[in-house]
């Protein structure tokens, strides 16, 4: 056992207070990072427990703000998430199980670390993101969950989250509290590639605390939905996923936002097939002619070549259930 102390934090000022220079990451339900702790990839000197910080959800500027303390059944839910942003709630649904769900707070949701099992096997591996130099064991080794877009030579680790992909196709935006005080990040800034630095998930600074979750409102008209292909029906992450918003008018699509789990170290928002949909016909064939665009840049490891086609034929058929078309 590795020496830490516990303490639990009234609000938000008071955790930072806690943690001080120590190494201490905060702890919410706990699900993530008490493994992390027990197969000591997490050492941290102070526990700061921020599940007192507030799990309010609450109407804010047009859309709705939430506590980072609120658990993700409660968010799930919540009567305007299942109603206006179907996308989250089944984001969320699909994840984990019930027990996991009831215990994970939303600000520990978005701080979850890869599911990389080489990760997870510190007596046996040598992974780039535990120990920075030391190399990589899945970049020959069994790699079939492993990234296919945004990798680099130190990590192809993918982003374990389903929730984290309904943020970024919602353009939700984090609020986080630091030693030098409040500031916001968009969801789809919040996590990093790898690039040479894998041990860093997240563009937080050190002892930077996340507060709440704004869902901004959406257009007039938007759908979404979430769709996650895996390899059994429930408690399995994502091969591929998709979260998309859409809102068309006279058949026209007017907005379109797409996100991908699964296929790499932070939530892939879909830049290049959305660009291609704006102001196009909303039909199936140009559906599929933007995710095809979109996987142009995919780069297949040895075990995870099946993703490519699996990431074009999910965001064709999520796109076409949004629209009624057969997909
Ligand atoms: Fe570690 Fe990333 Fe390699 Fe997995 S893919 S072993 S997390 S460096």
């Amino acid at each position: 056992m590795i020496p830490f102390t516990y303490a639990r934090a009234a609000d938000a000022s008071h955790a930072l207070q806690l943690a001080g220079p120590l190494v201490a990451k905060y702890l919410g339900g706990g699900t993530n990072l008490v493994d992390l702790m027990r197969e000591t990839i997490e050492q941290p000197e102070a526990l700061v427990d921020v599940t007192g910080l507030s799990a309010a959800i609450k109407y804010h500027e047009g859309g709705l703000l939430i506590g980072a303390a609120a658990n993700n059944t409660a968010v799930a839910e919540h009567r305007v998430v299942r109603e206006a942003y179907p996308v989250l709630a089944r984001a969320i649904l699909s994840g984990a199980s019930a027990q996991v769900r009831n215990m994970a707070t939303v600000g520990g949701n978005l701080l979850q670390r890869t599911r990389c099992a080489y990760f997870y096997d510190p007596d046996g591996s040598r992974c780039n993101k535990r120990s920075p130099g030391e190399g990589c064991d899945a970049i020959d080794g069994f790699n079939r969950m492993h990234a296919i877009l945004g990798a680099s030579p130190t990590c192809i680790a993918t982003h374990p989250s389903d929730m984290c992909v309904a943020l970024a196709a919602l353009d939700a935006v984090v609020h986080v509290q630091g030693q030098a005080g409040e500031r916001t990040i968009p969801l789809t800034d919040l996590h990093r590639l790898p690039a040479d630095r894998p041990d860093l998930d997240t563009m937080l600074e050190p002892g930077e605390l996340i507060t709440a979750l704004a869902l901004p409102p959406l257009s007039t008209g938007a759908r979404s939905t979430y769709r996650k292909v895996r390899d059994r029906a429930s408690y399995a992450f994502a091969l591929v996923s998709v979260g998309a918003v859409l809102a068309m008018e006279d058949g026209i699509i007017k907005d379109v936002r797409i996100a991908l789990g699964g296929v790499a170290h932070k939530p892939w928002r879909a830049g290049i097939a959305e660009a291609a949909l704006r102001g196009r016909e909303a039909t199936r064939e140009n559906f599929r002619a933007a995710a095809e665009a979109e996987l142009r840049e995919a780069r297949p490891l040895h075990d995870n070549g099946f993703k490519i086609p699996l990431a074009i034929r999910t965001i064709t058929a999520t796109l076409g259930e949004l629209t009624g078309e057969a997909a």
